[in-house]
């Protein structure tokens, strides 16, 4: 496979292999608003297949080539000679785009805190850069290569679920303040209605010394019950926010539940409040005995890329904090691991990203829909990570485990549980999920030969990249 333009371009041409022109947004407008002005919302299809087409520069095919295939905005094109392949379309540009979080790092530094930035994306239920690499295959299929198509899984699994839990609210006066929350957002009908049964079992709760948020057991219960083992994220000091109303380093009782999640097989993993504690909550969690390799933000609110630097800086190997608040999907385009990238500092980040695609509150509280809904999402998201191989990373807080408030939503994750088993994914936790990618890539990583330099193209005798599996 070759990429380059230019000169290059004209020397590469007629080599074989597929030959891609590059975009332009590694030039002088590099990481600024005007790079952006570059992308596309095209579409090619080939062989009946469609793929998204979000970069491309606006050379033309060579003279004596056969076009495949046109862009529906007719721009963008695939053509061929012989066993040649040429393209304009550039999936690895788009691939770098998305998976560097461009366009939110550029946002910011036009407004501020883009939030998480999910007003950017409109299509983030197909993982872009996944259909990318999709689009890479079929090209070079075409130029007698084959992609391999074996599972990608532990145990031969074809793709993986991995099930996560951020522990914000156990207390039974949180509890009770959501209940009476709930009570007025509702105007109260329904909660009366549910009073007959709520009362009894918010009181058996006290009784017991157990807040309803004090969901540890249940959800234990239902997992151990399946077979399968999740990742618990523990906030690590209370700092008087009302978003969270305890710390584990405070808190005898909160260090016991994870210490036998920990013993049980679970992943105990460090819910940060952000960039500027990190550090000193990763060496808490430690000192406390609780080895802690994964990391979440709490609300996902972390910083592209200035976070990864801090996760990297506090020991952290993983990072399950890319998705969105407000709703479900992709929201780094792809539904596999991937090591994060600094776009700025122009380097890749030792710490793994298994991006999170699923939660309860974006349904809750965000789009106030019921759980039923979300399985429904959950199903399609399902099918789109089956199809690719890749792993659903879904979020479910320990509160929605209190069916009182949140009625159903145990019944809900039950089921996605066992509709996961029937369809056979592998089911692990973070770190089991990015312990077991970083092991595959690095036995089966590409050498990326020739890098376009003057240098190594001289070596080569011709310029670009020359991808071969490294043994
Ligand atoms: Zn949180």
């Amino acid at each position: 496979m070759f990429y380059c333009s230019g000169e290059d371009l004209q020397k590469t041409r007629g080599l074989g292999g597929v030959l891609i022109h590059p975009s332009g947004i590694f030039g002088e407008d590099y990481l600024t608003a005007r790079s952006l002005d570059q992308q596309c919302a095209d579409r090619i299809h080939l062989d009946g297949i469609g793929f998204p087409v979000i970069l491309g520069s606006r050379t033309s095919p060579p003279d004596r080539y056969e076009v495949l295939a046109r862009s529906e905005r007719e721009k963008y094109w695939v053509a061929s000679e012989g066993k040649a392949v040429e393209t304009n379309i550039d999936p690895i540009s788009a691939s770098f785009l998305e998976l560097s979080l461009y366009r939110e790092v550029i946002a910011r530094e036009l407004r501020g805190n883009s939030g998480d930035g999910g007003e950017l994306d409109q299509n983030n239920r197909e993982p872009l850069v996944d259909a990318q690499a999709r689009f890479l295959g079929s090209l070079m299929e075409r130029c007698g290569c084959t992609a391999s198509s074996e599972p990608k899984w532990p145990g031969g699994h074809r793709f993986a679920v991995c099930l996560t839990h951020d522990i914000d609210q156990i207390t039974a006066r949180t509890a009770l303040n959501w209940y009476q929350f709930d009570m007025k957002r509702r105007g109260g009908r329904r909660v009366m209605a549910s009073i007959p049964s709520m009362l009894p079992r918010f009181v058996r709760a006290l009784l017991r010394f157990r807040s309803p948020f004090w969901t540890f057991d249940k959800i234990r219960s239902i997992e151990k019950g399946k077979g399968v083992r999740s990742s618990f994220f523990f906030i690590p000091f209370r700092d008087g926010s009302s978003e969270h109303d305890y710390g584990i380093a405070e808190s005898k009782k909160v260090q016991g539940e994870a210490r036998d999640l920990s013993r049980g097989g679970w992943e105990v993993g460090l819910h940060t409040v952000g960039d500027a504690r990190i550090d000193g909550e990763a060496r808490a969690m430690s000192s406390l005995g609780l080895t802690t390799h994964s990391v979440r933000y709490h609300r996902l609110k972390f910083r592209a890329p200035e976070s990864w630097e801090r996760i990297e800086e506090a020991g952290l190997l993983s990072d399950c904090s890319v998705g969105y608040n407000g709703r479900a999907g992709f929201r780094a385009g792809t539904c596999f691991p991937f090591m994060l990238f600094d776009p700025v500092a122009g380097r890749e980040v030792p710490v793994m990203e298994v991006p999170l695609s699923l939660m309860d509150s974006s349904f809750y509280w965000y789009q106030e829909v019921s759980p039923e809904k979300l399985f429904g999402t959950f199903r399609e998201l399902l099918d789109v990570v089956e199809d690719h191989g890749g792993v659903l990373v879904i979020l479910w807080h320990n509160n929605f485990f209190d069916d009182t408030l949140y009625r159903e939503w145990a019944d809900i994750y039950s089921r996605i549980i066992d509709m996961v088993k029937k369809r056979g994914a592998f089911i692990g936790t973070v770190s089991e999920v990015s312990d077991w990618w970083r092991n595959r890539m690095a036995n089966n990583a590409l050498e990326l030969v020739g890098g376009g330099s003057e240098e190594m193209g001289r070596e080569n005798g011709r310029g670009g990249f020359h991808a071969s599996p490294r043994h």
